[in-house]
């Protein structure tokens, strides 16, 4: 083997060649650069499905990354084990002098990586990591004290006071293939050799088409459209880039879309800012709510069997396709919380079990969102009505119609509670915890 050093490039959440900062220093660096993914048993040792739909779509893009690094002569090394294992055998393995990624925002992506950063340094390889997932990023957006901001129009207005085009420039990694290494023959592991079961999925192209961008403000609150972008899978595993999709939103005046792209950025520093949020309420007050915790109602929501069609319908496209328009989203982690006074933490684990989209700061924004315990959440007596939410955004029940299409027959199961007595006794409990401390 040959003893000339190497820089290492660590795929996560930007599997892509191109517009990859991280990847792009990497190239810049001097060495040759060997890219590497590594299938962490610490994640996948979890996932109860062994058909999940996101480890066939990373296993996809990963092996396009590999056909696109054979084209220039090298290759992606991909790896199965404990991240800090992993390492130990690359270092071991090869002349490895840095290790470049791009920073990840989730409490056991920052434990992971300070252990491996502790692993290399012991042998004396630099971590590089850099800002690539988000355009604004740990207390780059901050209030005049420095302090994070916890509601989301000031962080946004703060965000497109200091934005420029510097922010959304694109690294161009792509022309920089020829540093690659081209000594190590790679390959993606089998997802068979994982244990999981390989798939033939379809997933949601890469590019938001030119009508839905233009119609997006009109269209993107009712769920029978094709109102939104479906890039949501694309942006969390990094196989488009943010600064290429905000660079488009400015482009065609879009504000609305980057508005979205904008909560994403925010429930991202959120996370990071404050990290105890991925365990209890971002309110600690919020933590006090005697949940009912009906385990027969819980499983009729999972399934799609309130009895409430709108509800029905979005969690049966869940179950079905891994993905929830939004609107529906906000409906059915309402009525969770709200209508069946049932615990948002299991509502949030069952949409992280079934989203292909899952994203811990996003689900769990959205989630403390509509349980009112989270940064700019809904107020408590703030419940939504699913009948007028259904007159407002699926007034012909296209929707509905599409998943439940029994809904107007007998066989159709009656609503598992009563909206004006739900909605009371949510105000009482909520009320009554919320005093009380
Ligand atoms: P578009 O409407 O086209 O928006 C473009 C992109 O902006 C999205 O792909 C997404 O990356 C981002 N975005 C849009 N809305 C939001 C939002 N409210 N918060 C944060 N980012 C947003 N989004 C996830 O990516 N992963 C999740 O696990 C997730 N869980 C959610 C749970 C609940 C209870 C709620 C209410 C929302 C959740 N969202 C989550 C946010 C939102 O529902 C999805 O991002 C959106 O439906 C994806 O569809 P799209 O790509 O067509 O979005």
């Amino acid at each position: 083997m040959s003893q000339t050093p190497l820089n290492f490039f660590w795929f996560r959440r930007d599997l892509r060649l191109h517009d990859n900062h991280g990847l792009f220093k990497a190239l810049k660096s001097g060495l040759p650069v060997q890219c590497v993914f590594i299938f962490d048993t610490e994640i996948l040792n979890k996932l109860e499905d062994k058909n999940d739909a996101r480890l066939v779509f990373i296993h996809q893009q990963l092996e396009v990354l590999n056909s696109q690094l054979t084209k220039e002569g090298s290759s992606l090394l991909t790896l199965y084990g404990a991240p800090g294992e992993a390492w130990k055998k690359l270092i071991s393995d090869y002349p490895v002098k840095s290790v470049y990624t791009n920073n990840d925002y989730e409490p056991y992506a920052r434990k992971r990586d300070d252990e491996v950063s502790k692993i290399l340094a012991s042998k004396n390889i630099t971590f590089y990591s850099f800002k690539d997932h988000v355009i604004f990023e740990k207390e780059e957006v901050t209030k005049d004290d420095g302090k994070p901001y916890t509601v989301f129009t000031p962080f946004k207005n703060r965000y497109l006071s200091i934005l420029n085009q510097d922010h959304y420039k694109t690294f161009n990694s792509k022309k920089e293939l020829a540093a690659l290494n081209k000594t190590i023959p790679g390959t993606v592991i089998s997802l068979t050799e994982m244990g999981f079961i390989p798939q033939k999925l379809d997933f949601p192209a890469k590019v938001i088409k030119a009508d839905v961008l233009k119609n997006y403000k009109e269209k993107r609150d009712f769920p029978a459209e094709n109102g939104t972008s479906r890039l949501s899978v694309h942006l969390r595993f990094g196989t488009v880039s943010i600064r290429e999709l905000v660079a488009k939103a400015i482009d065609q005046k879009s504000t609305t879309w980057l508005n979205e792209l904008i909560w994403r950025d925010f429930y991202q520093m959120i996370l990071w800012n404050f990290p105890y949020v991925a365990e209890g309420a971002f309110k600690p007050l919020y933590n006090n709510i005697p949940w009912r915790n009906n385990e027969k109602e819980f499983t009729q929501w999972c399934e799609g069997l309130t009895g409430y069609p709108i509800v029905d319908a979005g969690m049966r496209e869940l179950n079905a396709t891994g993905f929830m328009h939004n609107r529906v989203r906000m409906i059915t982690a309402s009525f969770l919380v709200k209508h069946l006074l049932i615990d948002w933490k299991w509502g949030e684990a069952y949409f992280a079990k079934k989203l292909i989209d899952f994203d811990l700061a996003s689900n769990n924004g959205g989630w403390q969102w509509a349980a009112s315990s989270g940064c700019d959440a809904a107020p408590y007596f703030r419940i939504f009505n699913p009948s007028e939410q259904t007159r407002r955004f699926d007034p012909e029940f296209k929707y509905i119609r599409k998943w439940v299409p029994e809904f107007e027959d007998l066989s159709y199961p009656a609503p598992v509670v009563d909206h004006k007595f739900a909605r009371e006794r949510c105000l009482n409990v909520f009320a009554a915890a919320l005093k009380k401390f």
